[in-house]
């Protein structure tokens, strides 16, 4: 899946790019109107996300502007500004959807894949995910250890959905609050290590093996069997 996302708060675009790419979309960057229009002209995207204010040409124009070429790429606004009027601002030049900031990375990749699936484009991302005995649907988003259904919390589900999709790798507290908590956070990394210990317990209830090691100094990683000498 290819998105064009045009965005110029640097912080605001890394978050959603690791984001959508652990959800398996692609993601190309442009940080001001007049070159995301060009990208969007140039190239066959599968979808584009709009921020509203923009440097050079406001997401607005950048929108209107994709219309007139008789684009029909499915578009996405995000705004700042909850106002109504900007909102139908969007939607009357011609975006499908629109999203108020902050939000959840999750809703980002749910709003996606629905105007993905409404303008006919195949997503080839995998729903099915598997550790040693662990299954997860994030369709559906119901886990289970050696067939047994985990009685999981929103965040609990959301946290080992992350966890899954980046198996073997070595995570940080960052990485994981950005992507399993709010774009725009205020709390601690000390939510993480929370959650993780509740997770861990529900995971290793009927004495199941150890899944999240704790990785000294760095963060967490989702692995079978002992945490490696050089993770260590
Ligand atoms: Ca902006």
């Amino acid at each position: 899946m290819g998105i064009l996302l045009v965005e110029d708060e640097p912080n605001v675009v890394s978050v959603i790019k690791r984001g959508l790419t652990t959800y398996g979309f692609e993601v190309s960057v442009a940080a001001n109107g007049v070159t995301g229009l060009q990208m969007a002209l140039d190239n066959n995207f599968d979808l584009v996300i709009l921020d509203v204010m923009l440097p050079l040409m406001d997401g607005i124009q950048v929108c209107k502007r994709i219309r007139e070429q008789k684009k029909t790429v499915p578009i996405i606004m995000l705004t700042a500004l909850d106002s109504t009027e900007n909102i139908v601002g969007g939607l009357d030049s011609g975006a499908d959807d629109y999203m108020v900031k902050p939000f959840k990375i999750a809703e980002l990749a749910a709003r996606l894949r629905t105007l993905l699936r409404r303008s006919g484009a195949e997503i080839q991302a995998n729903n099915s995910f598997a550790i040693d005995n662990l299954h997860i649907d994030t369709e559906s988003k119901i886990a289970k250890r050696n067939n047994e259904v985990l009685k999981l919390t929103a965040t609990e589900y959301r946290l080992l959905e992350y966890f899954i999709k980046n198996q073997r790798k070595v995570l940080s507290r960052i990485q994981i609050l950005e992507n399993v908590w709010d774009i725009d956070f205020n709390m601690g990394t000390n939510v993480v290590d929370v959650y993780v210990n509740y997770l861990r317990k529900k995971l290793e209830k009927n004495g199941g093996i150890k899944l999240i090691h704790t990785v000294f100094g760095m963060g967490y990683i989702m692995k079978e069997g002992d945490i490696d000498e050089n993770t260590k």
